[in-house]
């Protein structure tokens, strides 16, 4: 069993709802599906037979912080699951390793099950084990029973440029090795119908975290049945 985690980032409609809801909830998978559209679409899934996540959270659950989304409400919402630091919230909103620790602590508070996203940038390939561990030091100790990480290599995300199965192989047996053997972890990183296969047969690889893809319900529909 594996864990298929669509990030529709902020892109879909009511159409292309509609059509993902078809086309997946006709599937027969022994696989996890996992949604995660924009906040203002969430409530558009209620006839969704699998789960449904948000894309980020604040780390309070009320107050006055105009434009941030409650883990508490997202809860009420429907939501099982939450993205946290994924590496456009790092890089267009600020978003540090602190911050990202503290919505892991809300997201765990609020019982969503945070999806971490961690993974090195272009210029950062050579230390890559360096970036992993300065993004994952504070979860070190920290109850992790709940929590899903996801590898993903900021060069590769939206690029259509991949690590091989032996690196994928290699950074998540890294992170399990820091963090505990079972911790899931996630691939993600332009992965489609034509690579998935290969890398979810990676014996690190717990699930796959998939944007552009996640967006053609036929393809991300391959994708599940894997
Ligand atoms: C992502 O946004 O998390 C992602 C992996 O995107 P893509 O699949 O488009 O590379």
């Amino acid at each position: 069993m594996k864990i298929i985690v669509a990030n529709w980032k902020m892109n879909g409609d009511l159409d292309l709802v509609s059509a993902f809801i078809e086309r997946i909830n006709a599937i027969e998978t022994k696989n996890t599906i996992v949604v995660c559209p924009p906040a203002a679409l969430i409530r558009e899934f209620n006839d969704f037979h699998h789960l449904i996540g948000a894309q980020n959270c604040f780390y309070e659950d009320k107050g006055a912080f105009t434009g941030e989304n409650s883990p508490k409400l997202l809860k009420k919402l429907g939501c099982g699951c939450v993205i946290i630091g994924h590496s456009e919230r790092r890089a267009l909103f600020g978003e540090t390793d602190e911050i990202v620790f503290k919505k892991h602590e809300a997201a765990l508070r609020n019982e969503l099950i945070p999806i971490v996203c961690i993974g090195e940038k272009a210029n950062e390939r050579v230390q890559w084990k360096h970036v992993l561990t300065k993004q994952i030091e504070k979860f070190i100790g920290a109850p992790l029973q709940n929590t899903i990480f996801a590898y993903e290599p900021v060069w590769s995300i939206g690029t259509g440029m991949i690590p091989t199965t032996e690196e994928i192989q290699e950074a998540l047996a890294f992170i399990k090795n820091k963090l505990g053997r079972n911790v899931p972890c996630l691939y993600g990183g332009s992965v489609n119908a034509s690579n998935a296969e290969s890398i979810l047969k990676v014996d690190t690889v717990d699930g796959l975290l998939i944007g552009g893809a996640s967006l053609k319900p036929d393809e991300f529909a391959k994708i599940t049945m894997m």
